[in-house]
């Protein structure tokens, strides 16, 4: 196995934005009226060539203070400092809070060697102060401190590694397909987050273009079923990793089954 999801939880969102830990366990929903629920996994890839990580959550920190996405990635059995690359499908704050830490009241990049691909579109409108979905100080860090490469529109980066520029969810907003040992992965970010989007056609309002981001579902759901792409499903409340098939309708499963 390759294709690690790092489960950083659940969460309920009300209007103010905000991320608040949700424990299905222990947390009633109706105590949070008015908030939606979400569940969030960046994904790590080990390849022949690079250790890649997909998107980067929120940033929550674990009760010993550790970045839960670095406790994760060890205990996918690896080590934070392995990370080669980083593929990101859009700077929303849900992708981006664990691209940087706070240590001792300063922020710092979580992942200082890794090189960040991000959409040259995306990075200039996180910086325009335009949508209140971005935090400006995470991408100042990254300026200042780590290797961003740029890229414009869609094309291949390296080593069977392929961008798309979407829009759809963002304007700017970019998925990946990986080919390694055999396999091809597909990082469908939020415009493919979770496998319930495939199985039932709607267009979403909190997309910035809702029927491009169907009709996107429709052609990525199709390829992925006739080329028998891994899926990593961002915002999956139970399936985060499967394969699609298409009889009359998109159906997901796991990968062992
Ligand atoms: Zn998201």
């Amino acid at each position: 196995m390759n294709i690690y999801a790092l489960g950083e939880g659940s969460f309920s969102v009300d209007s103010t934005k905000k991320f608040v830990p949700f424990n299905p366990l222990t947390d009633s929903p109706t105590d949070r009226k008015g908030s939606i629920f979400i569940h969030v996994q960046p994904f790590l890839l080990k390849t022949e060539h690079d250790l890649i990580l997909m998107d980067a959550g929120l940033g929550f920190k674990n009760p010993n203070g550790e970045l839960m996405l670095h406790d994760n990635i060890r205990n996918a059995g690896f080590e934070p400092e392995d990370v080669t690359l980083i593929l990101m499908s859009h700077l929303h704050y849900d992708h981006t809070g664990g691209l940087v830490v706070e240590r001792n009241g300063r922020m710092e990049p979580s992942f200082p060697d890794a090189e960040h691909i991000i959409q040259r579109g995306e990075w200039e409108f996180a910086f325009s102060g335009k949508s209140s979905s971005y935090r400006q100080p995470i991408f100042e860090v990254l300026q200042q401190s780590v290797n961003v490469t740029l890229v414009e529109g869609s094309g291949n980066f390296r080593n069977g590694i392929t961008y798309e520029l979407t829009g759809g969810h963002c304007p700017f907003h970019q998925v990946f397909k990986i080919e390694s040992a055999g396999e091809i992965y597909f990082f469908g970010g939020d415009v493919l987050p979770e496998p319930e989007q495939l199985i039932r056609k709607f267009a979403a309002k909190y997309d910035f273009d809702g029927k491009k981001s169907m009709e996107l579902r429709e052609r990525f759901g199709k390829q992925a079923a006739e080329e028998n792409w891994i899926c990593c499903f961002y915002h999956a409340k139970n399936l985060a990793i499967g394969k699609v098939t298409d009889n009359n309708g998109f159906s997901v499963k796991t990968l062992d089954s």
